[in-house]
């Protein structure tokens, strides 16, 4: 996050934590009057729940906030008005410890002053289209210069170091996104973490370390866990499995920002949590009137739903209720924040669709966390529904699912979306001479060149066993015909190696595109990517063809 928008978010904050100070004199006011109603045996059963809501919503603010003292007291307080609302009998002996015990957090409120919050650090990488740059740090030139030719390949803007002491220069004024070192391990060094130390600005990078290396025992690999390494890959190097990593990890940094929806009636605490998730690098949506609850939640398609448990119209789980009326909401994680310590309540509100509690008050780091991890699994979940597990591209429904909707959306404005339907050429023979697994790393180097080289916005899908879809919206032919004929020439560059030999794959492609055949929908263009196809399989293979 820009420092800019950082000092933005803290200022944002303090006029939170002020307006919040500000308010609490006003808020002991009602409360005390209304304590009066009680004193004077007038307080008849909506007094009571006044009281009782104010209070538990004191005792969860103030947590928040960083006012323990004053979350403890009203919380005191606020389990003696619970006894009384049931049966609504207000015992005359507890009266005046209650009325003392307001006296007491009036003190406390008088005196209360806002810890300044920390800041949460915000995720520096946002989702970008530009390519992943690595710094490869190699002294031997020539397996260097191979090595980067072939992360090309991938579409990876590679630089070249001969030693540490270049890379360092050079990490003064800037950062890759992955270090991949072909030294350090070579040199015989006995302490690895002391050489890298030496070379502060190096050291200083918060980006994914690798290693290139020929030493495959024990201590070189605890040397390289020491300094975090989240790659060790052993000489001679398989680019192809070396790519595989680096896409996990760029994929992990720029994930997508979490989206989360807060359901709160208390504006001020619900605010405090967007910023603080916000703060965090997540896109937060707070709904404060529930009545436009699925207008909103199809809007914002949230990731996660954070709930109060109680607000004055509905209870959260009615709401979570109406939520899984709906099969396309019927797994969102539903998370209660609440001040609420009855368990029976959290369990009966766990049988209404929700996954999970957090207790109020939450610390900023907590509340960030629990998120966090929620949506992380979320996710995961997701894609193992979605994604093939060898490409980590969408599986054969859920892309033919998203060509439908592509090129329905191309039909309605008019902007052209081609569609691509690409086949690995005698892949039979890649498993016949080399074996399956061989045969696994080519399909997955196919995706991952795909995943490299097509844009953000396009989508791909393992379409069958060594076959491929994408759709590319705002594309026309001609760029999708240059897109695939780079990916083919690059993918014929790349050299897989088996038992010390050699060997290319290439690819055929057939292309369709919506303007071109603006009767078709989507099932009827992708016939046409396949008639393409092949075509181009009948035309010597290699090559990439386009729907007549
Ligand atoms: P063509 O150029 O005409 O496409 O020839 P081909 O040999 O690539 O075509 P064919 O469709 O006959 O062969 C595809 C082979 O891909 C058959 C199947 O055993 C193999 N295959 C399918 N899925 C996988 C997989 O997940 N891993 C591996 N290693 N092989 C697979
Ligand atoms: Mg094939
Ligand atoms: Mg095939």
């Amino acid at each position: 996050m820009p420092d800019t928008l950082q000092a933005e978010m803290a200022a944002r904050l303090a006029k939170l934590r002020a307006d919040y100070l500000a308010s609490l004199p006003a808020e002991m006011a009602t409360l005390q009057s209304l304590g009066k109603q009680l004193v004077a045996g007038k307080a008849a059963q909506p007094c009571l729940s006044q009281l009782h809501h104010r209070l538990h919503r004191l005792a969860g603010s103030g947590g928040t906030f960083g006012l323990a003292a004053l979350s403890q007291q009203a919380r005191i307080l606020e389990q003696q008005v619970k006894n009384w609302l049931s049966p609504s009998l207000v015992e005359e002996t507890a009266l005046a410890p209650f009325v003392e015990g307001l006296e007491a957090l009036a003190t406390t409120i008088k005196q209360a002053e806002v810890p300044v919050n920390f800041m949460l650090r915000a995720r520096e990488e946002e989702v970008r289209d530009e390519a992943v740059s690595i710094w490869l740090v190699d002294d031997d030139l020539l397996l260097g210069q191979e090595i980067a030719r072939q992360l090309e390949s991938f579409n990876y803007a590679v630089r070249l170091f001969q030693c540490l002491a270049d890379a360092d220069t050079a990490a003064a004024n800037a950062a890759p996104d992955i270090l991949l070192l072909d030294v350090l391990f070579e040199q015989e060094r006995e302490n690895a973490t002391e050489a890298l130390s030496e070379f502060s600005h190096l050291h200083a990078l918060t980006c994914p370390l690798l290693f290139i290396t020929s030493h495959d025992d024990f201590a070189s690999r605890v040397r390289a866990s020491k300094l975090h390494a989240e790659g060790y890959f052993l000489k001679p190097l398989d680019v192809p499995r070396l790519v595989c990593r680096i896409t996990h990890l760029i994929d992990q940094r720029r994930a997508p920002p979490a989206r989360v929806m807060i359901i709160d009636d208390d504006q001020e605490l619900a605010e405090h949590y967007c910023l603080v998730l916000l703060a965090a690098g997540m896109e937060v949506a707070l709904l404060e009137e529930p009545t436009g609850l699925m207008t909103r939640i199809a809007e914002f398609r949230p990731e996660l739903i954070l709930m109060d448990l109680h607000m004055p119209d509905f209870s959260g789980p009615e709401l979570a209720g109406v939520i899984r009326q709906h099969d396309n909401w019927a797994s969102v994680p539903i998370v209660y924040l609440s001040g609420e310590t009855d368990l029976n309540q959290q369990m009966a509100a766990m049988d209404r669709g929700a996954d999970d509690f957090l207790n109020k008050p939450i610390s900023d780091l907590q509340l960030v966390t629990a998120v966090r991890v929620r949506v992380e699994r979320a996710r995961q979940l997701a894609a193992q529904i979605s994604r093939d597990g060898l490409t980590g591209l969408l599986k054969h429904s859920s892309i033919k699912e998203a060509v439908d909707i592509e090129v329905a959306r191309a039909r309605r404005n008019g902007a052209p979306t081609s569609v691509v339907m690409l086949d690995i050429d005698h892949f039979k023979e890649v498993n016949d001479n080399y074996g399956h697994a061989v045969g696994d790393v080519v399909i997955a180097s196919v995706a991952m060149l795909l995943r490299q080289r097509l844009r953000h916005s396009d989508i791909i899908g393992r379409y069958g066993g060594e076959e491929f879809v994408a759709v590319l919206p705002d594309c026309d032919m001609k760029h999708a015909r240059q897109m695939m004929d780079t990916l083919r020439e690059r993918l014929a560059e790349l050299k897989f190696s088996y038992d010390g030999s050699e060997f290319h794959c290439t690819i055929s492609a057939g292309l369709a595109e919506t303007n071109k055949h603006p009767e078709c929908d989507g099932e009827a263009l992708l016939m046409r990517a396949d008639e393409a196809l092949y075509a181009a399989k009948n035309g010597g293979r290699n090559q990439v063809r386009e729907a007549v």
